[in-house]
């Protein structure tokens, strides 16, 4: 029997699959314990993925989240130290202040811009000096790409200029060094929208903290990368923080086959984001708008201009199949209604991800999906 909906699910890259060659790896994987660092798996993992990015070491942690947290807690070791984040960043928004309620590291935010950056002329007033009064400036954080500005691609300019600003003699505290870390969750479709290698992104980052588990398509873990004392400060740290893992050669495989297999083929993501962007565009919609340019790897927001309409009315509707759309024929090959799931929370826009099991024939669905709601949005509130 047919299911009764076709569901295209784009509430984000976490949701994606391990594919059958990460299933095959994982089963086959040779393992031993990695607190002892033993295990064969693991090792090579966190060797390849350093040697990508032209860094001296890596780690295998359970998540981005921990990833990010050890960076901030081997970065601003000392008390009273502050790490400078973005307003928009993950670190600030998602990570239930982690770095001030476990590290004891106060987060400061810098005015995230639309395209991912923010104004170096306020980093540079915001760097501290020397003063007792005030926390000492450690850390400053890049997201790339940028999640909650829509995916957005950081330019090199902006990270060498970020480079150049930081370590300028006499910025900062006294002798005090400010690192630089990129929370590159999605640093990959980063390079891939570049067209160069994440190491020449990272180049001048002392940390970088990437996922496999989201647009990777792994099922769980990130790497975090950097120096060799970086990461052996790190690596006694996660023990602390319950992510010493015995036999993890099972999931560092999965990762193994992330790097191989699903990099190459983020291009294909974009390409595909993409296309949904110029469907909604092409309507032409007084409601529903993107605005292509800022369309740049595998997240798509779509803005709703309609006073009357929010973002979570959308996204549910999207999630609905009405008793007309199968009279009309809005379905799949097989005569199922198209549910498209889309992620709004209480923000201006829906989100729109895709990752390595959204093909060409769910993009399809999703486009005549999200076609027929706007129309009849359209017909609603027509253009004045
Ligand atoms: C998902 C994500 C993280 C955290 O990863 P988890 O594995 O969910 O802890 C960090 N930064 C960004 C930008 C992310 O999208």
């Amino acid at each position: 029997m047919a299911p009764t909906v076709a569901v295209v699910d784009l509430r984000s890259d976490t949701v994606s699959q391990p594919t059958a060659q990460m299933r095959a790896r994982m089963a086959s994987a040779e393992v031993g314990d990695d607190v002892y660092g033993e295990d064969p798996t693991v090792n090579e993992l966190e060797a390849r993925t350093a040697a990508i990015f032209g860094k001296e070491a890596g780690l295998f942690v359970p998540s981005g989240t921990m990833g990010n947290l050890l960076a901030i807690m081997v970065h601003c070791h000392r008390r009273g130290t502050e790490a400078l984040v973005g307003d928009l960043s993950h670190i600030f928004l998602y990570e239930q202040g982690g770095a001030s309620h476990l590290a004891g590291v106060q987060l400061a935010t810098l005015k995230n811009e639309q395209d991912g950056t923010f104004s170096l002329q306020e980093l540079r007033r915001r760097i501290r000096h020397d003063d007792y009064h005030e926390p000492i400036t450690s850390l400053v954080v890049v997201e790339n790409t940028h999640n909650i500005c829509g995916g957005k691609v950081v330019p090199l300019t902006f990270l060498d200029e970020l480079a150049a600003l930081v370590r300028q003699p006499g910025v900062g505290t006294g002798s005090a060094r400010i690192a630089l870390h990129m929370d590159g969750a999605r640093v990959f479709n980063a390079a891939a929208s570049l067209g160069v290698g994440v190491e020449r992104i990272c180049r001048d980052f002392d940390s970088v903290s990437i996922c496999l588990s989201k647009s990777l398509s792994a099922p769980v873990g990130s790497v975090l990368v950097g120096g060799k004392d970086f990461i052996a400060e790190a690596r006694r740290l996660r023990k602390a923080l319950g992510g010493g893992m015995r036999q993890v050669g099972i999931l560092a495989a999965a990762g193994l086959v992330a790097l191989e297999e699903v990099v190459p083929l983020l291009g294909k993501d974009h390409e595909r984001t993409k296309k949904i962007a110029k469907a909604i565009h092409a309507l032409q919609s007084p409601n529903v708008t993107v605005d292509l340019e800022t369309v740049q790897s595998n997240i798509l927001l779509v803005e709703i201009t309609q006073p009357n309409l929010t973002a979570s009315e959308f996204s549910t509707r999207l999630g609905t199949v009405e008793p007309e759309e199968l009279e009309t024929g809005l379905t799949d090959a097989y005569g199922s209604g198209i549910v498209v799931k889309a992620s709004a929370r209480d923000w201006a826009f829906a989100r729109l991800v895709l990752y390595h099991q959204v093909d060409d024939q769910q993009v399809e669905l999703a486009i005549r999906k999200l076609e027929y709601v706007i129309g009849q949005y359209d017909k609603r509130w027509p253009r004045a």
